[in-house]
C-alpha cells in the first residue's frame, strides 16, 4: 500500500509538459493553455496573450471637440 502511494506521488511529480514561454514544468492536475499547439503555463498566459494578440490592439480616440 505504501509502495503504491509512493508510486502515485512520484508519477504526479513528473512534468507532463514544458511551458513554451518560461520553460517551466506543468505537472499532473495543473492548468495550462494550448494556444494553437503552444503549451503555455498559467503564469505566462497574460504576458503571452498581450504579445500574441498585440496586432489586435487598438486605442479608442476621443473625437475632436470632446473633453
Ligand atoms: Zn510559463
Amino acid at each position: 500500500m505504501e509502495k503504491e502511494l509512493y508510486r502515485i506521488e512520484f508519477a504526479e511529480r513528473i512534468p507532463l509538459y514544458i511551458c513554451r514561454e518560461c520553460g517551466g514544468e506543468v505537472f499532473h492536475g495543473e492548468v495550462y493553455y494550448d494556444v494553437a499547439g503552444r503549451l503555455i503555463c498559467r503564469d505566462c498566459l497574460p504576458h503571452f496573450a498581450r504579445r500574441y494578440f498585440g496586432g489586435c490592439r487598438r486605442v479608442l480616440k476621443t473625437p475632436e471637440g470632446c473633453r
